[in-house]
């Protein structure tokens, strides 16, 4: 399957980062792998608006089409502006934001419900792994906080070891194998034979200089990229790395 490069660009952009969104485009044009840049809000209008070989997406959704939620945006409206693909569960949000797998399963739904593609984040603390309690700790929050209906047009998952994100730190290559091969088998048993073709992402201090190696292990459809996804030229090394690994 063609591999999904994604950027998640967390709180950092503004309206003149569109012409790093507009040349990573440009490059897109013949490339033989999926892209995709999640700016924030303010950005996905504009974002969308000039660009036509990538897709936009968004980092967050309320659970609801509309209400009194001040300060929220559901994913109704983000699909609106061009959102293609919504992130949920990220583990900062899980962390800054208290999100529970419950509400990051409702939000999943809710992007669902908009037509979107959930981008369910996944991922073990240090202490978790140091505790032996990865597997269990990934099936928990698959159990909990992956929607009803999943299929591949419909739903991401990535993987994302929250030591690894932002730090520099990847797991060894064994380790992102055994995680991929686990997610992958617990989508297979809970979801059928299409799950086979649900992407999964690894997420966490990917870059030009490791990605190769990264998107040669087995069930590695892909990245979800943050920091090198901010200069178009280490995103592009990144999406050069996918499109060459088919
Ligand atoms: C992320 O924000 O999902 C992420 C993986 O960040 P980074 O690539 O900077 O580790």
């Amino acid at each position: 399957m063609s591999k999904l490069v994604a950027g998640n660009w967390k709180m950092f952009g503004d309206k003149n980062m569109i012409s790093e969104i507009k040349k990573i485009d440009q490059h897109c044009n013949e490339v033989r792998c999926e892209v995709a840049i999640c700016p924030p809000f303010p950005l996905i209008l504009s974002a969308y608006e000039q660009t036509k070989n990538i897709q936009i997406g968004a980092q967050n959704c309320h659970t609801d089409i509309n209400g009194a939620h001040t300060g929220e945006v559901s994913a109704e409206m983000l699909t609106e502006v061009g959102a293609q693909l919504i992130i949920v569960g990220h583990s900062e949000r899980r962390q800054d934001n208290y999100e529970s797998n419950d509400i990051v399963k409702l939000k999943s739904e809710a992007v669902h419900r908009a037509g979107a593609t959930a981008v369910v984040c996944i991922g073990e603390t240090l202490k978790e792994r140091e505790t032996d309690k990865t597997l269990s700790v990934l099936q928990e929050q698959m159990l909990n906080s992956l929607p009803k209906n999943v299929n591949p047009l419909n739903t991401v998952v990535a993987y994302e070891p929250v030591w690894a994100i932002g730090t520099g730190l990847v797991p060894e290559i064994d380790q992102i194998r055994a995680a991929h091969s686990f997610i992958r088998g617990f989508l297979a048993s809970t979801y059928g034979a299409e799950a086979h073709n649900v992407k999964i992402l690894y997420g966490g201090s990917v870059k030009g200089s490791n990605a190769k190696e990264i998107f040669s292990i087995s069930n590695v459809n892909g990245a979800l990229v943050g920091g090198a996804s901010l200069k178009s030229n280490d995103f592009i090394e990144i999406i050069t790395a996918a499109s060459n690994s088919i």
